[in-house]
């Protein structure tokens, strides 16, 4: 039973505890900000029950940074396998012992008449001068509807529930979507022997390695994590960009669908309609492998210039070549009886859930309206939103950038509100009036 909380208040109350809700915390610490962390489960939770056994970071170690406890590992440039990512983050926690209370769910985040905020929690009612909310970019899993349809004899999971190929009925197994969870797990059930059927999405891939090097090692050195969301043009699509394919696993390799077709998966395009056992498939398989590789030929041809613009000495390397192509005879439609697919892994994505918070700081899909987390209420801030300022944002990379960011806002909005001789919000004169929450 988690210690109540009941009527207490906090200078900040930091939502979840994550790594974006400890590394917070821990540049609220640097700054000697009062603050704590309320974590709805225990830390680590996400990477604990929604990642599958063989789950490893898709992202070399060295860019796990979190604020104060960089990755220290005898394996820089490998890729941490689940329960590593875990035992880091605990470890995390042991390094700066954060103020943090697990087991306790913030249910409504209000804001009062006075602009103190007021938070509905599990263990009590708690007020705090400013909230920074650090639940996470992924919450509910997003199904399309017409799994609705699927005959009631084939097991569907979300790719979010997956953990094996022994967890599934024997037989073979439809998976739908290429975005990196998709692709790992697809590629997770053919390595243990199981027929694997793919839906094809239009997600890009990059290569792990080119001329000696992680691709990511060079896009590192070229700037391209250090953009801001604020020098690119078309800003909101970026920030709906789908992440590019490729695993760590095993050190790292590509993830060529092509060679996995070639070697028995079969590859469809996007799923369009089930009807009983009916699977259809749109026509686009090879448009959607093409464009595929034609991103990650492009982000070579990116690495290839950097090299000759520095004069840089680096192997040279040959180019993909497509070791597989669809033809004619590849199927519109699947029955799922005679393909013998007794399950499904909907690989298709989250959907973002802040109905608990009852501002008004949301545009019209639901997305926080914020500039590198700083939102127009005065007070409020999120940590950890896939591209809330560079591409690592979402990511170890840089949440530990962003985190710093809000922690000096913070400190600067109390201070101020110190000077100004208020305690709570901004005055009215210099913050954003706001309607109530
Ligand atoms: C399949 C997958 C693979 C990924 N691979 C990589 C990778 O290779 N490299 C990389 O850098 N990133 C990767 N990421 C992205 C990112 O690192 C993770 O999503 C990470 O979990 C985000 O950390 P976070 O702290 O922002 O959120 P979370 O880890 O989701 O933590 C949020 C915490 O908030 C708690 N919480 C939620 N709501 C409440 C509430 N109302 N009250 C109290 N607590 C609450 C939750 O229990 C949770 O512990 C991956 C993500 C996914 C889904």
């Amino acid at each position: 039973m988690p210690q109540t909380l009941d009527g207490s208040h906090f200078p900040v109350v930091v939502v979840g505890g994550g790594q974006a809700g400890l590394s917070a915390s821990y540049c609220l610490r640097e700054r000697g900000i009062a603050h704590v962390v309320l974590e709805a489960n225990q830390v680590g939770h996400e990477w604990r029950t929604r990642r599958w056994d063989s789950f490893c970071l898709v992202t070399p170690n060295w860019q796990c940074r979190l604020p104060g406890f960089p990755y220290g590992g005898p394996d820089p440039d490998g890729f941490m396998v689940r329960d590593e990512v875990v035992r880091y983050l605990e470890e995390y926690v042991s390094f700066f012992q954060p103020p943090l209370v697990e087991g306790v769910r913030v249910d409504r985040l209000r804001r009062s008449a006075t602009g103190l905020f007021e938070l509905s929690t599990s263990a009590g009612a708690v007020t705090a001068d400013q909230v920074v909310v650090a639940t996470g970019p992924y919450h509910s899993p997003s199904v399309p509807r017409m799994a609705e349809r699927l005959r009631g004899d084939v097991i569907q999971i979300h790719s979010c529930q997956y953990q094996s190929p022994e967890q599934l009925p024997d037989g073979a197994v439809l998976v739908v979507g290429t975005g990196q969870s998709g692709c790992q797990i697809a590629e997770d059930l053919h390595l243990a022997g199981r027929q694997v059927h793919l839906a094809v999405g239009g997600a890009p891939r990059v290569a792990r390695f080119y001329r000696g090097r992680d691709c990511v090692a060079w896009l590192d050195d070229m700037g391209h994590y250090a953009k801001g969301i604020d020098e690119f043009s078309d800003a909101d699509a970026v920030r709906l960009r789908v992440n590019h394919y490729v695993t760590g696993r095993d050190g790292g390799r590509d993830i060529d669908l092509r060679a996995f077709a070639k070697d028995g998966m079969r590859l469809y395009g996007r799923l369009v309609d089930v009807h009983g056992s009916t699977l259809a498939f749109a026509g686009d398989l090879k448009a959607n492998l093409d464009r595929a590789d034609a991103v990650a030929e492009s982000i070579k041809d990116s690495i290839d210039a950097y090299i000759a613009a520095r004069g840089i000495e680096a192997p040279t390397e040959a180019r993909y070549v497509p070791v597989w192509e669809p033809d004619d005879s590849q199927p519109s439609t699947v029955d799922t009886r005679s393909a013998g697919i007794a399950s499904v892994i909907w690989s298709t994505g989250f959907t973002r859930d802040h109905g608990w918070i009852g501002v008004p700081v949301f545009d019209g899909r639901g997305y926080p309206m914020h500039w590198r987390g700083v939102t127009s209420c005065p007070g409020l801030y999120f940590l950890g939103l896939p591209w809330q300022h560079s591409w690592g944002s979402g990511r170890f990379e840089a949440v530990g950038r962003d985190a710093e960011f809000l922690a000096d806002h913070v400190d600067a909005s109390r201070r101020l509100a110190d000077v100004c001789g208020v305690l709570t919000g901004a005055p009215a004169t210099l913050g954003v009036a706001l309607p109530v929450g």
